[in-house]
């Protein structure tokens, strides 16, 4: 069997090179890490839960017209995506404070935000991916008044899709990260969501008890990831309710 090609290795996932051009086979790893790395653990399943969850976030972002690079899920940890050019920011929306924002300016988590807040980040690991204004993207050219308006615009088209989606079915989107990346069609370029849309790059928490189901029980040490994220797949109709029922082998006369 041919080797396949691999093109990068990153924290959660690995790129391999696609079957046809211009697509990538993007594999989901059991990798947890936090605060840039220095926390690190191998989740069992993660990979897997996240493959189901993003594959559904962006196939919905799809069908309200919200373009991504997303084309279909391959098996339990692989999906197939159209090949892009990441755009070197990390776009956070946030609808309460958490995380960052709480800590930089001293905002209790959890507190409901006036208005959906967007930050970008410059994508460098090296330097912690530190925030960045508008000036900053344009003056070294990480991306055009154009990008940034449009960018803007799938950022906040992302965060309502969300938002309802979570809503109905008792979660409350904190904020969540979000890549682009950049098509080009002949002489066009397109800004799509790429990368991924998982607990690992959102704060979802319970609307009742608050409970955090996302990537902060890792970080925070606040029990099972694995349990947080089948839960938020459990409730979207991702997994089977009573998976005990469906693995017993019936017998059949
Ligand atoms: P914060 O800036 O508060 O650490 O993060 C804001 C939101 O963006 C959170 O939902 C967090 O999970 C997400 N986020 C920020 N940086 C990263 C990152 O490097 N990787 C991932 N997966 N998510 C991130």
């Amino acid at each position: 069997m041919a080797r396949r090609k691999k093109i990068y290795e990153g924290k959660a996932k690995t790129l391999y090179e696609g079957p046809e051009p211009g697509t990538i086979v993007q594999y989901f790893k059991d990798d947890a890490t936090a605060f840039n790395a220095e926390k690190k653990d191998v989740i069992e399943g993660k990979g897997v839960l996240n493959n189901l969850l993003s594959e559904y976030f962006m196939v919905g972002l799809g069908q309200v017209g919200v373009p991504t690079h997303f084309l279909k899920r391959l098996n339990m940890r692989e999906q197939l995506v159209r090949s892009c050019e990441i755009v070197p920011l990390e776009v956070i929306v946030r609808n309460y404070a958490a995380g960052t924002m709480s800590k930089r300016l001293g905002i209790a988590e959890g507190t409901q935000l006036p208005r959906p807040i967007v930050e970008y980040c410059y994508k460098d690991d090296s330097l912690g991916d530190p925030l960045v204004t508008e000036e900053h993207i344009a003056a070294f050219g990480w991306a055009s008044q154009q990008d940034m308006d449009d960018i803007l615009s799938l950022a906040l088209r992302v965060n309502d899709f969300l938002s309802g989606i979570m809503y109905g079915v008792g979660i409350k989107l904190i904020d969540f990260k979000i890549e682009i990346g950049r098509i080009y069609d002949g002489d066009f370029q397109r800004l799509v969501v790429a990368d991924e849309i998982s607990p690992d790059s959102c704060r979802l928490w319970d609307i009742k008890t608050e409970q955090k189901l996302d990537k902060d029980v890792f970080r925070r040490d606040l029990g099972s990831l694995t349990d947080a994220y089948s839960e938020v797949a459990r409730r979207l109709g991702l997994m089977p309710n009573n998976p005990a029922s469906i693995t017993k082998p019936t017998l059949i006369n």
